[in-house]
C-alpha cells in the first residue's frame, strides 16, 4: 500500500485510531488525526507528524479514511464521510495492508478473546514471533512494527472492524458461533451476521474458514465455494473435531487423532471446549503439530472477568462472568455451572430478546438477581413465577445474593448484558464485583485479623 505523500483522516482518537495514525505517520503519510468530541486533547503518544483536529467527524476530501469501529453501522456519519474520502477503511484493513506477516483471524458473538488467546498460546510455541491482537485490547497496527515476514499475526476481529474491511484476507478463520448481539450497532441481526461474513470475502483456496457445526444460524448460511471449510463440534464425531463426552478429537485425513481428554483442558463449561477445539483446528490448518496444540492448552490460564471463580465464603462459591455481555455468553456461564445457582444479572439496553434466556434461567438458577437498566425486560422475560429479586446496582444485587445463599450455593455474575449503564467496561464491572464479594469475605468474620479471614475466604484463583 502506498502510503509516503498519501493524505489520510484517521477518524476516532480511541487506542486504535492512535495507533493507525502512528502507523501512518512513521511510513510518511500526510495524517490528521479527527475526534468528535470537541473537548477531545491532543493524545500524548501521538506522533508529532500528526495533525490533531477536535470537534469533527469529517475527512479532508480526497483522503482516505480510516473509520473508528465506534462510528455505528447506522450512523448517518458514515454516509457523510463516505461523500467525502477517496476511500474508507478500518484499522484492522489498513493492518492488513501493511503487514508483511500472514494473519490468522478469530470472529463470532461469543468466545473470540479465548478462543484468540488460545490460537495465540498454540502459535507462540511453534513460532516466538507471534503477535497476538486486535480486538482483544490492543490494536493490530501497534504490533506491525515487530513484525517480519516469517512472524505470525492471531488477530481477534469484531463486527464492527469487519464493516470497514476490503481487502482483508486471513489465511485462516474461525467463526466461533452466532447469536443476536450489537442489534443498535448494525441496525438489524441480518446486517450483524453479514458483517461476520465479510472475514471469508477476500479468501482464496488456499485458506481454510473454520465454522461451527453445531449453529443453528451458521448451517443457514450459504458458505463460500473459495475456502477450504473445517466444521467443529460438540456432539458430531462428522465434524473435522469434535468432543464424545470424554476426549476432544481431530480428523486429518479421515483418521481420528486425539487431541486431549476433557479433564486436561483447565476450564469450566462445554463452550471452553469448543473454543479449544475451533483453536486446535486452525493450528492445524496452519501445519502447527497436534502435540504443540496440547501442551499450549493443557497450560492454558482463562482471561480475567470470563468464568473466574473469586472465593468461597462460608460455603458459598462466587463467579466473576462479568465479560457475558450478551444472553448467549451468559447461558454458556450458567450451563458451566453444576449445582445450585444465584444468577445476578443486568446491565445496558441493546435491544435484546431475552425470552429464550429467561426461560434458561427458570429452569437452571434458584434465584435470579436483577440490576441496572435492563432488570425490568429481564424480569418479565424471567417471569413472575420465577424466584426473582429486582434491584438498581450491582452492590444491591451483591448484598441481596449474599441474604439467600446457602451453604453449596454458586452465585455467578453472568450479566448478559454490556456495562456502559453503571460502569466503564465489563471489566470495570468484575473488578467492583470482585471488590465487592472480597468486602463480604471481610465482613462476615468481622472479629478476624487477615490471616484468619484468609483461611475462611478459600481462594480459587483466576
Ligand atoms: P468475546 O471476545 O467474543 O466476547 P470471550 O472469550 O471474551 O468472548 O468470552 C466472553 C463470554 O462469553 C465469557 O464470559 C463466556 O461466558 C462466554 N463464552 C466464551 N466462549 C463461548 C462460546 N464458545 N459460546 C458461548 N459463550 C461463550
Amino acid at each position: 500500500m502506498q502510503v509516503a505523500g498519501v493524505r489520510f483522516t484517521v477518524v476516532g482518537a480511541g487506542r486504535s485510531g492512535l495507533a493507525a495514525s502512528n502507523a501512518l505517520a512513521t511510513r510518511g503519510g500526510d495524517v490528521r488525526l479527527v475526534e468528535a468530541r470537541a473537548d477531545a486533547t491532543r493524545p500524548e503518544t501521538l506522533d508529532p507528524r500528526v495533525t490533531f483536529v477536535a470537534g469533527t467527524n469529517l475527512p479532508r476530501p480526497g483522503d482516505v479514511a480510516v473509520l473508528s469501529p465506534g462510528v455505528a453501522e447506522v450512523s448517518p456519519v458514515r454516509a457523510e464521510i463516505a461523500a467525502v474520502a477517496a476511500e474508507v477503511i478500518g484499522e484492522v484493513e489498513l493492518f492488513y495492508r501493511l503487514s508483511p506477516a500472514p494473519i490468522l483471524a478469530i470472529t463470532g458473538t461469543d468466545g473470540k478473546s479465548t478462543t484468540t488467546t488460545m490460537l495465540g498460546a498454540i502459535a507462540a510455541l511453534a513460532n516466538p514471533s507471534t503477535f497476538v491482537g486486535g480486538n482483544l485490547g490492543n490494536p493490530l497496527c501497534e504490533g506491525l512494527d515487530e513484525l517480519t515476514r516469517s512472524s505470525l499475526v492471531i488477530a481477534e476481529i469484531s463486527c464492527f472492524q469487519l464493516t470497514t474491511c476490503v481487502d482483508f484476507r486471513p489465511r485462516v478463520a474461525i467463526v466461533t458461533n452466532i447469536a443476536e448481539d450489537h442489534l443498535n450497532y448494525h441496525g438489524s441481526f441480518a446486517a450483524y451476521q453479514a458483517a461476520k461474513r465479510r472475514v471469508w470475502a477476500a479468501m482464496t483456496a488456499s485458506d481454510t474458514l473454520i465454522l461451527s457445526a453445531d449453529d443453528p444460524y451458521i448451517a443457514a448460511w450459504e458458505r463460500p465455494s473459495a475456502p477450504r471449510i473445517r466444521t467443529f463440534s460438540l456432539a458430531n464425531p462428522d465434524a473435522d473435531a469434535y468432543f464424545d463426552g470424554a476426549t476432544l478429537w481431530l480428523v486429518r485425513a479421515g483418521r481420528n487423532e486425539a487431541l486431549m481428554r476433557r479433564d486436561e483442558l483447565p476450564l469450566l463449561g462445554g463452550h471452553n471446549v469448543a473454543n479449544a477445539l475451533a483453536a486446535a483446528l486452525a493450528a492445524d490448518a496452519w501445519g502447527i503439530p497436534l502435540a504443540t496444540a496440547r501442551e499450549a492448552l493443557m497450560a492454558y490460564a482463562p482471561l480475567p472477568h470470563r468464568l473466574a471463580p473469586i472465593a468461597t465464603i462460608d460455603g458459598v462459591r462466587w463467579v466473576n462472568d462479568s465479560k457475558a455481555t450478551n444472553a448467549n455468553a451468559a447461558a454458556a456461564g450458567i450451563r458451566a455451572i453444576d449445582g445450585p445457582l444465584l444468577l445476578l444479572a443486568g446491565g445496558s439496553e441493546k435491544d435484546a430478546d431475552f425470552t429464550a434466556f429467561g426461560a434458561l434461567v427458570r429452569e437452571r438458577t434458584r434465584v435470579a438477581v436483577l440490576f441496572g437498566q435492563t432488570r425490568n425486560s429481564l424480569a418479565s422475560a424471567i417471569g413472575a413465577s420465577h424466584n426473582t429479586i429486582v434491584v438498581e446496582t450491582l452492590d444491591e444485587a451483591v448484598r441481596a445474593a449474599q441474604r439467600l445463599a446457602e451453604p453449596g450455593d454458586t452465585v455467578l455474575l453472568g450479566p448478559a448484558c454490556a456495562s456502559f449503564d453503571q460502569f466503564k467496561s465489563y471489566g470495570h464491572r468484575g473488578d467492583v464485583f470482585t471488590a465487592l464479594v472480597r468486602d463480604l469475605a471481610a465482613a462476615s468474620n468481622p472479629a478476624d485479623d487477615g490471616a484468619s479471614a484468609d483461611a475462611k475466604i478459600k481462594s480459587e484463583g483466576a
